[in-house]
């Protein structure tokens, strides 16, 4: 039987690396990297190279689910979609809220919200990137006026020094990280700052390891430095900025000393970083959630943005703010309009209402929509269905215990996904949709590539592409005139009408290479770097923002005495549907973890792999102790894979108010052995 290479891209990280799924008589049976991609150049991580190992598992949703008599049992798409129709209809807009997607296509994510925003006529419409780049996408636009990674992967080699900040490269971007090795072996100085000695930090030639939610206090010290030092680049700031004065007043107070108090790390560290990046004549930031999951994430950002901008870092090769997406899809889920207070492409709502009401030839809601927090919080009073597609917040959302009394006080909950998740398993109707490797479509990676997506195989059963389902609810509820697409490729055209980023892009132009949004006419080639002449901000300046320290929400005090910090591992992605279905990550780690500093681990009488139980003021764990010295003392780590002992039971859902991005990166613990 003859092979069939279906070219595609990776369904996990925001790399977006270029695969080919082997397909033998209608089945999956490999993944080899594409050889001439320009993310990936022939390599994939270890997740990539497994990536086709669950599309074929045998607990693939295959058919609707209805719950009767407190059980889901199965259903035909008939009655399934009649009981959503009937119950949709007796709401008001209000009462209904929708979980998009950064896992869905694109053209998943524009359906859905423009379900929700012309059949619902609700803007209560959101998705993860709440969770995990909110604080990007507000932080960076209100610098440089677009929220999104400023430089390509490829330009990450043209840097003299990459300054990585909250973000564990190697194991959530390998990928990415690949040019990180390759620039430093042409010279490239690394500098990470990391609360963990990570993969990433090892590679470094400073490491600085500071306590977690102490960002501002390290950046600020380093611009503290940079300006006394005069490595400033005074005419950038001049031509291309405002604000700098500002900044530069309330840089005065953070002497690395100061900062070394907030902070642990030590001033000469801070000094030698910003010697490094300064004296750079390129330098490149990636940072990830390390610095967006705080309640002051905005700021961090912000604060990246500042120590670009007064270097003079942004607009030219080699350089700029990239923060790194950590879904195949997060880029795309935004940039759709799967947010509640922007229509497709950043289009603000309320003050673009009236012209997608004309677009779509349809009333819009002018007001703007829910966040998920504020969904969940308003869960059975306000809101009185959700219909989730493609999420899983009883893994993925802070203070599960909150989540799921939430879901359950709620009227109705819908639940589109491809496997019955932990979500979907208190669902009232589950709808099954297609996985990646079963559609057409496509994804927008982390440097704003838009790479087209193929069908490889058959989904099983009666699962359908997920921009389908939505479009035949929308036919039952007498809306199909809304959705008149046969064809991924037919909502593509309408994303590129009413997204003027996406203007120029057709599936024809995208071929293997895909192309860099901005893209706004048809002989537009793309934009790999934005802002090269002046930024996106209506007066074409970059803003400089005078941002100070503020602690976390929750410190360490007597009753818990340790700092949590949570993250990922290598061989899982996100809330482990798919990974822990996919036999080789599964074999590789399968169970969760805390990490333990020794001396920490000696005074709690604590013993490698011993089972101790991790408490916050929201719960308790019981996981596996890993006694490692790569956790600064008095910090715990615990990566959020693993549903059994889910990290998320125990960290904070305290928001940042600029954004709402919960702050999972820090809360106050207690650990003890049992
Ligand atoms: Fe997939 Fe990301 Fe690995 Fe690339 S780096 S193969 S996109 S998981």
């Amino acid at each position: 039987m003859e092979l069939d290479f279906i070219h595609t891209i990776c369904p996990y990280c925001g790399t977006g690396c270029g695969v080919d799924l082997v397909v033998k008589d209608g089945t999956l049976v490999g993944t080899n990297p594409f050889k001439r991609h320009p993310v990936n150049e022939g390599k994939t991580c270890i997740k990539g190279s497994y990536c086709h190992e669950f599309v074929h598992r045998d607990d693939r949703l295959k058919t609707p689910l209805i719950r009767k008599n407190g059980e889901l049992v199965e259903a035909s798409w008939d009655e399934a979609l009649e009981l959503i129709s009937g119950k949709l209809q007796n709401y008001s807009p209000e009462e209904v809220g929708f979980f998009s997607s950064a896992r869905c296509t694109n053209e998943d994510n524009y359906v859905f919200q423009k379900f929700a925003r012309t059949v619902i006529k609700t803007n209560n419409v959101d998705h993860c990137a709440r969770l995990c780049h909110s604080a990007t996408v507000v932080g960076l636009g209100q610098a440089f006026g677009s929220g999104a990674m400023t430089n390509s992967i490829s330009d990450i080699e043209d840097a003299d020094c990459i300054f990585i900040i909250g973000s564990n490269t190697f194991e959530q971007h390998p990928l990415i990280a690949r040019r990180v090795v390759r620039a430093k072996e042409k010279g490239t100085k690394i500098i990470v700052i990391d609360p963990r000695y990570t993969p990433t930090a090892k590679q470094a030639d400073l490491y600085l390891q500071l306590l977690p939610g102490t960002n501002i206090a390290v950046l600020n010290a380093i611009m503290h430095v940079l300006v006394k030092e005069n490595l400033v680049d005074e005419e950038f700031i001049k031509n291309r900025t405002k604000g700098y004065e500002e900044l530069k007043t309330t840089l005065e107070t953070y002497t690395p000393e100061y900062a070394s108090k907030l902070s642990g790390v030590a001033p000469e560290l801070i000094v030698e970083a910003a010697k490094m990046y300064g004296s750079a004549n390129a330098a490149s930031i990636l940072y990830c959630m390390g610095i967006t999951q705080f309640t002051t994430g905005v700021n961090n950002v912000k604060s990246c943005c500042n120590l670009a901008m007064i270097t003079g870092n942004i607009g030219k090769p080699g350089t700029g703010v990239n923060p790194l997406r950590g879904q195949n899809n997060v880029q795309g889920a935004c940039d759709m309009g799967a947010l509640p207070n922007v229509f497709p492409g950043y289009q603000a709502v309320p003050a673009n209402h009236e012209k997608y009401a004309e677009a779509w030839n349809t009333c819009v809601d002018p007001n703007v929509g829910l966040s998920i927090p504020d969904m969940l919080a308003k869960a059975g009073e306000q809101v009185k269905c959700i219909y989730v597609m493609g999420e899983n917040p009883m893994v993925s959302d802070p203070d599960i215990h909150h989540v799921e009394h939430a879901l359950k006080s709620l009227d109705l909950l819908i639940v589109q996904d491809i496997f019955l998740t932990e979500t979907a398993q208190v669902a009232d109707v589950v709808l099954p949709g297609a996985s990646w490797a079963e559609k057409d479509g496509t994804f927008s990676n982390t440097e704003r590539r838009i790479q087209k997506i193929n069908k490889a195989v058959d989904s099983p059963g009666e699962a359908i592409a997920d921009w389908k389902i939505v479009k035949m609810l929308a036919e039952k509820m007498g809306q199909g005139e809304l959705f008149n697409f046969e064809t991924p490729e037919e909502v593509f055209q309408e994303i590129a009408k009413v997204t003027p980023q996406y203007a120029g892009v057709t599936y024809e132009r995208l071929g293997v290479d895909g192309l860099h949004w901005p893209c706004k006419t048809c002989e537009d080639p793309g934009t790999p770097i934005l802002h090269c002449e002046k930024c996106l901000t209506p007066d074409g300046l970059g803003n400089i923002f005078a941002i100070d320290y503020a602690d976390p929400d929750e410190m360490a005090d007597s009753e818990y005495p340790m700092t949590l910090t949570t993250g990922r591992i290598i061989f899982h992605y996100h809330t482990g549907t798919m990974t822990r279905r996919s036999k080789h990550m599964a074999d590789e780690i399968n169970e969760g973890f805390v990490e333990i500093h020794p001396e920490d681990a000696e005074k709690m009488g604590i013993k490698n792999k011993q089972k101790v139980k991790v408490s916050t003021r929201r719960g308790e764990v019981v996981v596996n102790a890993k006694i490692t010295p790569n956790i600064k003392q008095g910090v715990v780590f615990m990566p959020f894979h693993f549903a059994e002992t889910a990290a998320n039971i125990l960290t904070n859902p305290a928001q940042d108010p600029n954004c709402k991005i919960p702050e999972y990166k820090v809360c106050a613990a207690k650990v003890e052995k049992i």
